[in-house]
């Protein structure tokens, strides 16, 4: 499968699952456009030697995805978006009745509004160059909920539906639009929910993992960053051109269950 050519911008790829997806497109030979709401040195120091790995154009561009503006600037500033996998997000854990009201509007601006916005400013590029793929990396969460996320499950069911609707809108032309769904892979956004996954349930760290975390996921493995990447890898080849609308859950059997 090559990509040699096409240019995928990938929102919240400077760590965990973006990073993962950028670096597997980059290595089908896409030019990539890393991103996050940071501008430091080592933000630019990481597209060079990802574009020096493997001999693609790497550019990382900062735009804050809570903002709708940032979002639309973002797909501008790349200038080109064959590719745009929408996966910036955040995680705050809390019952509702307690939850912060500001972390709830974060959540739901990156998690879901970002999508809106990026999609709406890459659609008429992505019709111009005559093909396009939307990879919006929701969650198991975006299927079926656990309690203490409310935001989250929101925000991801969201993406779910917003996902469907995209795809009907762009039926008819070569764009597809398709939603990963996965289930817990340990990046930086899983670790920081250990402590207070075993608050919440009053449990070591250790118990909160075995006990809370992975006893949703069938196959007591994380999920990692390089199968979601081959995961967006295959949505964006001739043999997915027909799936669009759809979810794609790598979860280790979580929504079997
Ligand atoms: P992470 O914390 O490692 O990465 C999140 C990325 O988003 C980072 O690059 C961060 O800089 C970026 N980001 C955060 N706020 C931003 C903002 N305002 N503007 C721009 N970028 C911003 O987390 P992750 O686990 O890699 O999560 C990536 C996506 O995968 C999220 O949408 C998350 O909901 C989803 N997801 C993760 C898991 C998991 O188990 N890790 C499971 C299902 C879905």
């Amino acid at each position: 499968m090559s990509l040699k050519g096409k240019t995928a911008v990938v929102t919240g790829s400077n760590s965990g699952i973006g990073l993962g997806v950028a670096r597997e497109l980059a290595k089908a030979g896409a030019d990539i456009v890393l991103n996050s709401f940071t501008d430091r040195p080592e933000d630019h120091d990481l597209a060079a030697s990802m574009a020096a790995e493997f001999g693609v154009t790497v550019r990382y561009i900062q735009a804050d995805m809570s903002k709708g503006e940032d979002c639309r600037a973002l797909i501008e500033k790349a200038g080109v978006c064959d590719i745009l996998v929408n996966n910036a997000g955040i995680q705050y854990v809390s019952p509702i009745d307690e939850f912060p009201v500001e972390k709830w509007d974060a959540i739901i601006a990156i998690n879901m509004n970002s999508a809106f916005h990026t999609t709406a400013a890459a659609l008429p590029m992505m019709r111009q160059a005559g093909w396009g793929r939307v990879v919006n990396i929701a969650s198991a969460h975006g299927l079926t909920a656990s309690p203490f996320k409310s935001a989250y499950v929101a925000a991801k069911h969201g993406v779910v539906g917003m996902t469907k609707v995209i795809a009907l809108e762009t039926a008819q032309e070569d764009i597809t639009c398709n939603a990963i769904c996965p289930g817990y892979v340990l990046t930086p956004l899983v670790e920081q929910q250990i402590p207070a996954t075993a608050k919440e349930y009053n449990l070591t760290e250790e118990e909160a993992v075995a006990q809370v975390i992975l006893s949703r996921q069938p196959s007591k493995q994380f999920a990692t960053t390089e199968q979601i990447g081959g995961t967006a890898v295959f949505l964006c080849s001739d043999a997915a051109a027909q799936i669009t609308g759809t979810t794609i859950s790598v979860d280790g059997g979580w929504t079997a269950l």
